[in-house]
């Protein structure tokens, strides 16, 4: 936390992207706050659907986040290495295969590892919080995030930037912004 007890960055979800935009602020020297509703036993499940994925990742992508943060993978978290991976419609009518070297995830082992890269790189980590809105005065964003911690007290947390890492396009910070003309610009982008 900085002297006027701000963070730099509050990265909100401890997901992939959380985990990843926390190591990169981090290591950038960013005093960083990462925070997630699931116990540190269990980052990166999604709460909704428990650990919902296909668990299929193409070598290129690992690779790519290796040259980024430096980050390196091997077993357990890349559980099988494969060829190619068949998408297959529900009705089962479709197909259509992606070739190339990937693996197939221990996606709770990797998740894992993103959570101890972030920590290494020196992100501050807060588990069990639920994020329920962005910080407002006067409907104005001033820069943080209010929730409640594991023992259910109300907190507020500040910092110069929010990464919303809650996963899509509907999350719970994105749904409490203030109306503003930027904000409908953008919904009025993504309806086209
Ligand atoms: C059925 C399915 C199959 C998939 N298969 C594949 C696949 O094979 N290969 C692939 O590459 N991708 C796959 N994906 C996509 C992949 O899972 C996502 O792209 C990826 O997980 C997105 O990461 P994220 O960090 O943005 O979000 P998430 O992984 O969803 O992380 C969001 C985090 O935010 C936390 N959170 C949410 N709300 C709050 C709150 N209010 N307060 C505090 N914390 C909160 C959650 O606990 C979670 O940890 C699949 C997705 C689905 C649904």
């Amino acid at each position: 936390m900085t002297a006027d007890g701000k963070y730099d960055v509050i990265v909100a979800g401890a997901g992939l992207a959380g985990c990843l935009a926390a190591t990169t602020a981090a290591k950038a020297g960013a005093n960083v706050l990462l925070l997630d509703r699931n116990p540190e036993s269990e980052v990166g499940k999604k709460t909704v659907w428990g650990w919902t994925c296909g668990d299929a990742v193409a070598k290129s992508h690992l690779d790519f986040v290796n040259r980024k943060t430096g980050i390196t993978f091997s077993r357990p978290e890349l559980d099988n290495p494969v060829t190619g991976v068949l998408a297959i419609s529900p009705d089962m009518q479709t197909k259509f295969m992606f070739d190339g070297e990937g693996f197939i995830l221990d996606r709770p082992e990797f998740e894992a590892k993103l959570l101890r890269a972030a920590l290494s790189a020196g992100a501050h980590y807060e588990s069990s919080f639920e994020v329920e809105a962005p910080v407002l005065e006067d409907s104005r964003v001033v820069g943080g995030v209010e929730g409640k911690d594991r023992n259910g007290q109300k907190r507020e947390y500040r910092a110069k930037v929010v990464v919303d890492a809650l996963g899509g396009i509907s999350t719970v910070l994105r749904r409490k912004l203030p109306e503003n003309p930027l904000r409908g610009e953008a919904d009025r982008y993504r309806r086209h």
